[in-house]
């Protein structure tokens, strides 16, 4: 249950003075719902009416404050406006009323008066003029003239000073609360409390109270993230003290595994799989996070985990985020688990009458060991017989409630996930600090960097030259198509004119794959690569990721400018898979920005999926590098990750030490932590701290 002390703040804006039912829905728009969104609608700019010159020295353009003496009213007449004539000892204003009613202009600027006046200087045919001050005060009167008003993130139809007025009434309403804060880093900050922090956060006396590291509003960040790593902690904590299967893997198994493959694993390999291994007989629910850059291997590291679930007689699921993938992965494991008694099966979307029947039945009965497939997994229909492990490859593309609609299919099964979009420290800490996880940092053997150029795509006839080239080599060649946001028909034109295109050029060999085609045919034209009978693959963006062809050592994209950088680092990780020297090529459209020219340059000189994850958290932010929606990534009001990193990681150090000494959040501090959790709204996060 949400706190007491935090009742009136999570009250609807309309219980605020002055804020009926219209205006209330337009700041719930802006802000949100409750009087507490409106105390953390911080100011994003701010008026300065500190400005006070004489009137002959008043610069046009800026907001003055002057004191004048008012001598004439000249009243308006139709579309003339009403002028009120005033001046100091230096020079002259006129103020000038559009639709004014003259009582109201008598009573504010009576004639001969002094009067305070705030607002836009503006010359107007050489003289000055103030159309409709924002303040009209008497001398003296100043109090009610605030020397800076912030200025809040609007939305049309709400007037800035009814905002400003609402704020002031919620912050009004906010109450003292216990400090949650440590207090040496409190003091070491030099942060106030609470309550004073969020009052000096809306009142900027300059620009740089508008900015992240301002002490208010850095105060208000850091409790933001500590109330966001705190709540994955829990939620980490919870789970961790649930129960999980038992699943030990015996070292014959896993030696024998071991031997019926090709290859040694590399040292990364070996690390991450003890840990998971470690995990899964621990008895405790595995929820692991393998990150591992393109090539690094991560797929046969999760299938020696599954042995581990097959060895006690359960199942594991494997789930793929596109058909391509799921049967490459099957094809590949089938022919590995054949070799140690496993059975491993595929199904997807495209598995339909009997032949969808009997693999459920199998699976039903348990005679299938290991089931890949998409998103087909989690449908109703399917049933396994004791599903006891989850791997979820290239995770970022699924949902949690995918995630979540697979796992209700077993007992509680161990969850392992895999990514290989590098994920900046930052984001781990925010997005998935619920999960652990570990990295495979090295690559198999032998593995050469991938050079990469930037050509401009008017160039196009030597790049198809070298694809000549490599082809009488026998190597294979991915050619990608542009990407067309929203139109795959014009996508998948793109794709067929270049196929074509390049048929007429080189020849046979070139096979077309793309989204919109059967998928058997899809299925072929991907074979007939692999295989080697066609030496070129054009394709749209369906072989991004995961695709495994170790012959193919050039990869060429065309319209390099339209993808995110994590996305052609992906795409350029289908070559440099064999032993020969890879290149990419990305063709650029000619006219692109200088920026842009920039970003491909940036690419183009590192293999570092990490540095580049880093480069493009920083152009695109956070949201894009995960599409916010599906990572559940939190959308921060008040931190920003990409300048506060640090913050991040000082509050995930601090939860550490909260949750060692006070694990179940009952000390002084730990009540106090407890509001903080609700103020931020993690409410289910503070009710597990409550059951323990
Ligand atoms: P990713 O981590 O990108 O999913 P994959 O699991 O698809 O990578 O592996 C890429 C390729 O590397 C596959 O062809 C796989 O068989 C091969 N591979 C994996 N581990 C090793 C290893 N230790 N030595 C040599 N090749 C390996
Ligand atoms: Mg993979």
């Amino acid at each position: 249950m949400r706190p007491e002390i935090l009742f009136s703040m999570f009250e609807h804006v309309t219980r605020l003075p002055g804020v009926g039912p219209r205006v209330g829905a337009l700041i719930e728009k802006v802000a949100g719902p409750n009087i507490i969104d409106l105390c953390l609608h911080l100011p994003s700019g701010l008026v300065d009416r500190s400005y006070r010159p004489m009137v002959a020295a008043a610069e046009a353009g800026r907001i003055a404050t002057l004191e004048v003496q008012t001598f004439e009213h000249r009243p308006g007449s139709g579309r003339r406006p009403f002028r009120v004539l005033a001046g100091d000892d230096t020079g002259e204003i006129d103020l000038v009323f559009f639709h004014a009613r003259p009582d109201w202009i008598a009573k504010q600027l009576p004639l001969g008066e002094k009067r305070i006046i705030s607002g836009v200087v503006e010359r107007f045919q050489g003289r000055a003029q103030m159309a409709h001050p924002d303040y009209i005060t008497v001398v003296g009167g100043e109090d009610a003239l605030p020397m800076h008003e912030p200025v809040y993130p609007m939305t049309a139809g709400l007037a800035p000073k009814t905002l400003r007025k609402a704020v002031d009434a919620a912050i009004e309403q906010a109450k003292d609360l216990p400090e949650w804060l440590d207090a040496p880093l409190k003091a070491e900050r030099g942060w106030a409390d609470w309550r004073a922090a969020l009052a000096a956060s809306h009142k900027p006396r300059g620009r740089a109270d508008l900015e992240h590291d301002a002490k208010p509003r850095e105060r208000l960040a850091y409790d933001e993230l500590l109330a966001n790593q705190l709540a994955l902690a829990l939620i980490r904590s919870r789970r961790t003290r649930g129960v999980g299967r038992e699943l030990p893997l015996s070292n014959e198994r896993l030696g024998a595994a071991l031997s019926a493959l090709p290859f040694k694993l590399t040292i990364g390999q070996t690390q991450a799989l003890s840990e998971i291994l470690g995990d899964m007989k621990s008895g405790k629910r595995m929820q692991r996070l393998l990150q591992g850059d393109v090539g690094s291997g991560k797929t046969v590291v999760a299938f020696l985990a599954a042995l581990a679930a097959v060895e006690a007689g359960g199942q594991a699921a494997l789930m793929a985020p596109t058909d391509v993938l799921a049967r490459q992965h099957a094809r590949t494991l089938t022919a590995l688990g054949a070799k140690i008694g496993v059975t491993v099966d595929v199904l997807t979307g495209r598995d339909k009458g009997k032949a969808r029947q009997a693999k459920l039945m199998a699976l039903a009965e348990g005679a299938t060991n290991v089931l890949i497939g998409t998103h087909a997994l989690f449908q109703n229909d399917v049933g396994f017989k004791d599903l006891a492990l989850i791997i979820v490859d290239e995770q970022h593309r699924f949902g949690v409630d995918q995630r979540m609609a697979l796992a209700a299919k077993g007992l509680a099964p161990h969850l392992l996930s895999m990514t290989a979009t590098p994920i900046p420290r930052t984001l781990m800490l925010t997005a998935y600090g619920d999960m652990d996880h570990v990295s495979i940092p090295d690559k198999p053997p032998g593995r050469q960097d991938i050079k990469t150029v930037v050509t401009p795509l008017s160039r196009m006839d030597e790049v198809i030259g070298g694809v000549q080239r490599a082809m009488t080599k026998g190597d294979r060649v991915y050619w990608i198509c542009p990407l067309v946001e929203e139109s795959e028909t014009s996508d998948l034109a793109a794709a067929e004119d270049r196929a074509d295109d390049l048929r007429r050029i080189l020849g046979d060999g070139i096979a077309l794959a793309h989204g919109q085609m059967k998928a058997t045919d899809r299925d072929a034209a991907m074979a007939s690569f692999a295989s080697g009978e066609a030496k070129v693959l054009v394709a749209t963006t369906v072989v991004e990721v995961g695709v495994d062809v170790p012959a193919a050592t050039v990869i060429v994209i065309e319209h390099a400018e339209r993808f995110g950088l994590a996305q052609l680092h992906q795409l350029r990780g289908r070559v440099g898979r064999g032993d020969k020297a890879s290149f990419c090529v990305l063709l650029r459209a000619d006219g692109v920005t200088e920026s842009a020219k920039a970003r491909l340059l940036a690419i183009s000189n590192t293999n570092d999926g990490f540095k580049i994850a880093e480069e493009d958290l920083r152009l695109r932010g956070a949201g894009e590098v995960l599409g916010t929606r599906q990572s559940g990534l939190p959308d921060f009001r008040i931190a920003d990750l990409e300048t506060q990193a640090d913050l991040v990681a000082i509050a995930r150090r601090d939860v550490d030490v909260i949750l060692a000494n006070d694990p179940d959040l009952s000390s002084p501090r730990g009540e106090a932590l407890r509001v903080l959790l609700y103020l931020f709204e993690r409410d289910a996060a503070a009710r597990y701290a409550r059951i323990g």
